[in-house]
């Protein structure tokens, strides 16, 4: 390789992120070298810009990426240059007690490129052969919604929603109308979304979403006025403690709540043992993804999901900067693209 510096986007510290040149990462043995084309902006790259995480500084973030095998290690099998190429940025050690139990997403070693390992935010990125897949004729920018769709399968698998099920999403984002389109498919019969903005609202009728309701003082009423027996399922997709607690009173009796958004840490939420015991009620958790890379590719790449639709903004490495500010500041429209070396 006749370039040995890259471009990339680093967080100096909190709240200081540039674009800077830094050296090319060398794969080790049984690693790949993966040559960026596009990654996406997500939650959890804000919460650690923000120094919000457990992630420590300097950092590269991106977690969400596609691209082009550049070079592998001399023990990698599966993999050679040229292909093209997503990774699953979560790497498990395959030996402690929870990755032995199929628990993988709580392993005691946990490390997840972008977030605790230099991330797809540059030029270049290192991940290892067992976290890379092969894509076919999805474009790159497609590539980069396997992540966020492997997650959204993880909770469905969680949550399962059943046949003839009434669903409620709260927030329109793309991690939203995720859920929207593999609850349709999960074969749930009418899934009612709710968001604080229009515009995010008129997508999730082209998505396929039945009824939609606009997040303000009226909500709750017009809910309960015309669905007063509630819904089996309710997804949480905002993070915000006050919507999750408002979630738990538009359950049907014996409903499920999934908790997928991410709230702040620290914060809680009152609900009452009474109507969760009287009204045998599920909340359930999802934290990341497990095995699920494979079916988000697979759904992709035979359209059974519509994830251009939840592509926003595409921007370049330079921009970066001020998109993630823009981002904070909750003036993005869908998920930013960053395109790379292309
Ligand atoms: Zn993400
Ligand atoms: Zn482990």
């Amino acid at each position: 390789m006749e370039k040995k510096m890259m471009q990339a986007y680093v967080i100096e510290k909190e709240r200081q992120g540039v674009v800077k040149a830094k050296p090319i990462p060398e794969p080790g043995e049984s690693e790949v070298l993966i040559k960026v084309m596009a990654a996406g902006l997500c939650g959890t790259d804000s919460h650690i810009y923000l120094g919000e995480y457990y992630s420590s500084f300097p950092l590269t973030p991106g977690h969400e990426f596609s691209g082009i095998v550049t070079k592998v290690g001399k023990d990698v099998k599966k993999f050679r240059e040229g292909q093209r190429v997503v990774a699953d940025p979560n790497i498990f050690c395959e030996k402690c007690c929870f990755c032995q139990q199929n628990l993988q997403n709580f392993c005691q070693d946990f490390e997840a490129i972008g977030v605790t390992t230099d991330g797809a935010f540059a030029e270049y990125v290192v991940a290892p052969e067992a976290s890379v897949f092969l894509i076919e004729q999805m474009s790159f920018a497609a590539g980069v919604l396997v992540e966020p769709l492997a997650c959204v399968i993880y909770g469905q698998m969680r949550a399962r929603p059943q046949l003839g099920d009434s669903v409620l999403i709260f927030g329109v984002g793309p991690i939203g109308l995720l859920h929207l389109q593999l609850a349709k498919r999960n074969g749930a019969t009418f899934v009612v979304m709710v968001d604080l903005k229009e515009e995010r609202l008129a997508l999730a009728n082209k998505l396929g979403a039945d009824y939609i309701f606009l997040n303000n003082s009226e909500l709750e009423q017009e809910l309960k006025e015309k669905f007063p027996l509630g819904f089996n399922l309710v997804i949480d997709t905002t993070g915000v403690p006050d919507v999750v607690e408002k979630a738990v009173s538009f359950l049907k009796n014996s409903g499920k709540l999934l908790i997928f958004g991410v709230c702040p840490p620290h914060t809680s939420i009152k609900i009452s043992p009474y109507d969760i015991y009287k009204r045998d009620l599920k909340i359930i958790g999802s934290f990341a993804l497990k095995k699920t890379f494979q079916p988000a590719i697979n759904m992709i790449e035979s359209e059974q999901v519509d994830v251009s639709s939840v592509i926003g903004e595409e921007i370049t490495l330079e921009q970066l900067p001020f998109q993630m500010n823009k981002f904070i500041e909750g003036k993005t429209f869908m998920k930013t693209i960053i395109t790379i070396n292309q």
